[in-house]
């Protein structure tokens, strides 16, 4: 039987209840229990793919296809626990299956209704398939009182007289901020947004406080008081200055150990957390460090690249070194020269991406990598941009170009029409439409004998999660390949290209697919492990 941890927010948004809420499922995991986290998103998109990254940051892809929040991240890095399609929910999906009922008829003639069908669905949804598991967490976005949060909110309270007693435990993270003026913490947010948890019948068991310095006891104890929550289930949770850092701290104020007695789990064994000090010993004692030029768009938000931070990151727990990332706007290299920017950068990397902005400001970077024997790691857009810099300067074909960008000059990225899927062939056109229609999750491709990444792989198949409507045409790959550019990986039918790499190169490696949703702090990814290698490589000669 699962017992069902809720996490809620309140006062603000952005306090990292997905980061909490992550580390608190490794707390529990490094118990020894199972585990696994959902997200229920309030808005109304059907999911985050249509979104632009300033609206939303990175869309995070399952294996199974799923384009999701990026909390989902955070869950899979902090437990290695792969998310599916229904570990993150939006309003959006409810309604629409809720609408596709309605129409069909299996309503009866009664009245559809938030409650109980909205509501009901929702309880579905955060229930399926979770029998076998000990633990279920499930985040609920936004703040309390969010208008559009209320029938999620609704919904758990309701799951809590469904489900037995001892089966639901609620935590909610707040944010007690320091007012310097005042010399003094203020606990009356805190107060305020538990007030309006309980006026919809949730009383939190647990209250996870985000603040900057230690709480004095009597502000936990005025807290508790205030709250109607016992004082040592007041967590401090403090600021840290490496999220690796968050297990340790959140079990150190003793927040498994409180969620564990609100369950009346007596007899827990005690955390295992040798991973995390690896990691942090890692982190915090790096014997070196490199400089990653990131050639990007929305380099100045830095949560549309989210996993690719971490795993850069863990590139360099692999290595022992510390990764500093210098953010640069692609469109720079349009105007300026590349080599002034990237001469003392030991890596460059171009991320995924969309549209034209600043695709040839990513190809002049891709360029200066080529020829100056900078390490190279293209990233999906990123490897599109090194073929396209292939095609263009050392295949001779000067209008190479993308369809993604419009129809004119040499197609050497074109849109994907068909792919197989399994048994099942995708089809895709000009007019289909933009949401969940792109090549999207798991695919497996095999790599060739003898290249680069079959040796940093360390075997000839792999999967890996895609998200892209474009590929490299295959017409081109012989010329390409006779200038040195080896298409080093394939789909299993050999149709479409996941790999190139230029073996003369210290380390120019394209991927079609984002292994970042793969790497975790605790197994980095062997792409990210061996660039970040090869930069500390390029680091010493410098
Ligand atoms: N825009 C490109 C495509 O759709 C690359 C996508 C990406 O980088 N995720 O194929």
């Amino acid at each position: 039987m699962a017992r069902y941890i809720f996490i809620t927010g309140g006062v603000v948004s952005s306090l990292g209840k997905g980061l909490a809420s992550a580390a608190l499922g490794s707390l529990l995991q490094a118990r020894g229990y199972s585990v696994r986290l959902r997200k229920l998103d309030p808005y109304l998109n059907l999911d985050p793919g249509t979104m632009s990254p300033y609206q939303h940051g990175e869309v995070y892809v399952t294996d199974d296809g799923a384009e999701t929040d990026l909390d989902l991240g955070h869950y899979e890095r902090f437990t290695g626990v792969p998310a599916s399609r229904g570990d993150n929910v939006t309003t959006g999906q409810i309604y629409s299956d809720i609408l596709k009922r309605e129409r069909r008829g299996d309503y009866l003639g009664g009245t559809v209704q938030v409650i109980p069908h909205v509501t009901d669905a929702i309880k579905a949804f955060i229930q399926r398939d979770v029998e076998d598991l000990d633990f279920v967490l499930c985040e609920i976005g936004g703040t309390v009182g969010d208008i559009e949060g209320l029938p999620f909110f609704e919904a758990i309270r309701q799951l809590q007289n469904d489900l037995q007693r001892g089966q639901t435990v609620f935590v909610h993270l707040t944010l007690l901020p320091f007012i310097p003026a005042a010399g003094e913490m203020k606990t009356k947010p805190t107060q305020h947004s538990v007030k309006e948890l309980r006026s919809i019948g949730i009383q939190p068991d647990i209250l996870m406080c985000r603040c900057d310095r230690p709480i004095p006891d009597g502000e936990k104890r005025k807290i508790g008081l205030f709250c109607n929550v016992r004082e040592s289930a007041v967590i401090e949770a403090r600021d840290v200055d490496t999220i690796y850092e968050v297990p340790h701290a959140y079990h150190g104020e003793g927040l498994d150990r409180e969620v564990l007695d609100a369950f009346g789990i007596m007899d827990a064994p005690p955390p295992d957390l040798s991973r995390w000090d690896e990691v942090l010993s890692s982190v915090r004692e790096p014997e070196g460090e490199v400089n990653i030029a990131v050639v990007g768009k929305y380099t100045e938000l830095k949560d549309a690249y989210k996993s690719l931070i971490e795993s850069l990151q863990h590139g360099g727990i692999a290595n022992q070194v510390r990764v500093n990332l210098e953010w640069m706007d692609a469109q720079i290299f349009e105007r300026e020269d590349a080599a002034a920017y990237l001469e003392k950068v030991n890596g460059i990397l171009v991320p995924g991406g969309f549209g034209e902005r600043g695709a040839e400001g990513k190809i002049a970077a891709v360029h200066f990598a080529r020829t100056r024997n900078v390490p190279y790691f293209g990233i999906c857009f990123g490897m599109q941009m090194a073929v396209l810099e292939a095609a263009r300067h050392l295949a001779g074909i000067k209008d190479a170009t993308s369809t993604e960008f419009g129809l004119a000059g040499t197609p050497v990225v074109g849109l994907m029409t068909e792919w197989a899927k399994g048994d099942v062939l995708e089809k895709r056109g000009i007019t289909s439409d933009l949401g969940g229609t792109m090549r999207l999750g798991a695919y497996e491709a095999f790599l060739a004998e003898d290249s680069r990444v079959a040796d940093i792989y360390g075997t000839r198949v792999i999967s890996e999660r895609h998200r892209h409507r474009y590929e490299v045409n295959m017409e081109y790959r012989a010329q390409l390949e006779e200038q040195g550019l080896v298409f080093s990986g394939v789909s299993p039918d050999g149709v479409l290209p996941e790999i190139v790499e230029i073996p003369e190169h210290p380390w120019f490696v394209g991927v079609q697919f984002h292994p970042e949703l793969k790497s975790r702090p605790f197994a980095p990814h062997p792409l990210f492990a061996s660039f970040i290698e090869a930069a500390l490589a390029q680091a010493r000669l410098v």
